[in-house]
C-alpha cells in the first residue's frame, strides 16, 4: 500500500506562520514589546541522536527533538510526535502553540513539543519500544514531572507513554519511583492514566462545536461533516459528533479517502479499522481521490491530520460553514484570510483541540494527589473549561471585531502578559 502524498503545500515555514499569527494578536492588544521579544524564540531547543537495535540485528541512528517554548505559567507541557517529516521549525511552531493553548484554557502549564523523525508504520512493536526507551533516556533530566511533561501526539499513543513513563521511573531512585508517574500524561488507565483522556481531544472538539451550534442557532442533528485523519483525534471527534445525530459524509487517513452521501457510521468504521483493516477498503463507502475530500459539500470540516492541509491551492474548493481545527496549524495564513473574507466560521486549533491538554492536566493532578476521577467528572470539568475558553474568545472576537483565531491568541497573550508583568524578569 502506498502512502498518499498529501504533504503540505506550504505557503510558509511553519514557525513563521505561528509567529505571524500571534503577532497579529499582539498588535490587537498592544502586547508589551519586551514580552514579544521573549516569546519570539523558544527558551530551549534540544536535539538528540540515539542508536536503536533493530529486529534484524542492525543499529540505526535516530534524530529526536524537544523544544521548550515558554514556562512562565507552569511546567512545560506538550506532545511527542513520531513522523517522517518531523523537523525543528515544525516542533518550534507546535511548542509555541502549546504555550498559547495552555494560557488560553487557563492551565498552570507552559508549552513544549517534541518528536522523532521516522515513520512508525515501518517499525515493529519491539523496535518502537526500544526506540521510545532510548529517546526517553537521551532526553534524561531535560524532562521531568515538575519540569517538562510529554504526552501523545501524531504517531504516538498511550502505549508509547507507558514506555516513556516506565523508562523514566526505572532511572529514578527506587524509593521515589511512583512520585514520577506523572512524567507523562496520556497513559493507559492501568499505568496511571485518566478516565476520559483517550477521547479528550475529540470530546473537546465536540464541546466547541456544540457551543458554535448554540451561537449560530444550528441544528446539530441535521449537520453533515467531513474528517481528515482518522486517528485518535479524528475518530473520537467523529464518533462523538455522530452521537448528536450528525452524519459523516467523507473521511481519510494517510492511505486514502472514502465517501458516502448517505453517511459513514464512524463507530462502525472504527471497529473495521480496529480489526487491522484499511479505512479505504471499508465496504459501505466509495473510494475517492484524496484531494477530493476537501471539496465534499458538508456543514463542518474537522482537519485532524497534519498541518497546512488547507492552503492557497485548495481553499477555493472548500464549501463548509465551519472549520473545527482538530490538527495543529492545519490552515495556512493565506487560506485563513480567504476563509475569513468568505465568512466561513472557524474554531481555531489552540481552542478546538485543547481538550487533550486539559485532560492531560487532570491526569497530572490525579497522579500528584493519588486520586482517580470518574469519567463523568472528567468530562464535566473538561466541558466547563473548554466552553469557558470558547465564550471568552467569542466575546473578545465580537467586542474587538477580531477573527476567532486572533481573539483566541489575544486571550492567551493577555494571560501571559499579566504573569510577566507581575513576576518581571530575573535577576
Ligand atoms: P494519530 O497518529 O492518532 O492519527 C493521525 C491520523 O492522520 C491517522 O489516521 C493518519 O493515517 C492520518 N494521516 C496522516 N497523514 C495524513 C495525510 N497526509 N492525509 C490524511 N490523513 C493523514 O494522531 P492524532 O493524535 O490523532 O493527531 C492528529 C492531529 O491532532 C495532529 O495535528 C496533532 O498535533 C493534533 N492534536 C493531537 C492531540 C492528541 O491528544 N492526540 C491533541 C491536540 C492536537
Amino acid at each position: 500500500m502506498t502512502t498518499a502524498t498529501l504533504q503540505a503545500t506550504a505557503d510558509h515555514d511553519l514557525y513563521e506562520m505561528a509567529v505571524t499569527q500571534w503577532k497579529q494578536a499582539a498588535e490587537a492588544i498592544d502586547l508589551e514589546p519586551w514580552i514579544q521579544t521573549i516569546l519570539e524564540q523558544p527558551k530551549n531547543e534540544l536535539m538528540v541522536h540515539f542508536p536503536v537495535k533493530m529486529d534484524n540485528g542492525e543499529f540505526r541512528l535516530f534524530k529526536g527533538y524537544r523544544v521548550q517554548h515558554n514556562n512562565i505559567l507552569g511546567p512545560y507541557k506538550g506532545g511527542m510526535r513520531y513522523h517522517s517529516a518531523v523537523k525543528i521549525d515544525e516542533v518550534k511552531a507546535l511548542a509555541t502553540w502549546m504555550t498559547l493553548k495552555c494560557a488560553l484554557v487557563e492551565l498552570p502549564l507552559g508549552g513544549a513539543k517534541g518528536g522523532v523523525k521516522f515513520d512508525p508504520a515501518l517499525l515493529s512493536e519491539s523496535e518502537l519500544m526500544r526506540l521510545t526507551r532510548r529517546f526517553t533516556h537521551a532526553l534524561g533530566d531535560n524532562i521531568g514531572p515538575e519540569y517538562d511533561i510529554p504526552a501523545p501526539d501524531l504517531g504516538t499513543n498511550p502505549q508509547t507513554m507507558n514506555w516513556m513513563m516506565d523508562t523514566y521511573m526505572n532511572a529514578s531512585a527506587s524509593n521515589n519511583r511512583y512520585k514520577n508517574r506523572n512524567i507523562v500524561t496520556g497513559k493507559t488507565l492501568e499505568c496511571g492514566g485518566s478516565e476520559g483522556r483517550y477521547k479528550a481531544t475529540g470530546q473537546g472538539i465536540v464541546f466547541c462545536i456544540e457551543a458554535w451550534a448554540e451561537d449560530r442557532n444550528v441544528d446539530l442533528p441535521k449537520c453533515t461533516f467531513v474528517v481528515q485523519g482518522f486517528g485518535n483525534v479524528g475518530s473520537n471527534a467523529a464518533k462523538l459528533l455522530e452521537l448528536h445525530g450528525a452524519r459523516m459524509l467523507a473521511v481519510s487517513d494517510r492511505y486514502g479517502a472514502i465517501h458516502n452521501s448517505q453517511g459513514i457510521r464512524a463507530a462502525k468504521l472504527l471497529r473495521w479499522v480496529a480489526q487491522g483493516r484499511q479505512l479505504v477498503d471499508y465496504p459501505d463507502a466509495d473510494k475517492i481521490p484524496e484531494e477530493e475530500l476537501m471539496s465534499v459539500k458538508a456543514d463542518i470540516l474537522i482537519p485532524a491530520a497534519l498541518e497546512e492541509q488547507i492552503h492557497s491551492k485548495n481553499v477555493d474548493q472548500l464549501q463548509f460553514r465551519l472549520i473545527a481545527e482538530g490538527a495543529n496549524g492545519p490552515t495556512t495564513l493565506e487560506a485563513d484570510r480567504v476563509l475569513q473574507e468568505r465568512g466561513v466560521d472557524m474554531i481555531p486549533d489552540i481552542l478546538c483541540n485543547a481538550g487533550g491538554v486539559i485532560v492531560s492536566y487532570f491526569e497530572w493532578v490525579q497522579n500528584r494527589i493519588c486520586e482517580s476521577w470518574e469519567e463523568k467528572e472528567v468530562d464535566a470539568k473538561l466541558e466547563r473549561k473548554i466552553k469557558r475558553a470558547y465564550r471568552r474568545t467569542f466575546e473578545l472576537s465580537g467586542e474587538r471585531n477580531l477573527s476567532m483565531r486572533t481573539a483566541a491568541l489575544a486571550c492567551a497573550l493577555k494571560r501571559i502578559q499579566a504573569a510577566y508583568r507581575q513576576r518581571q524578569i530575573f535577576p
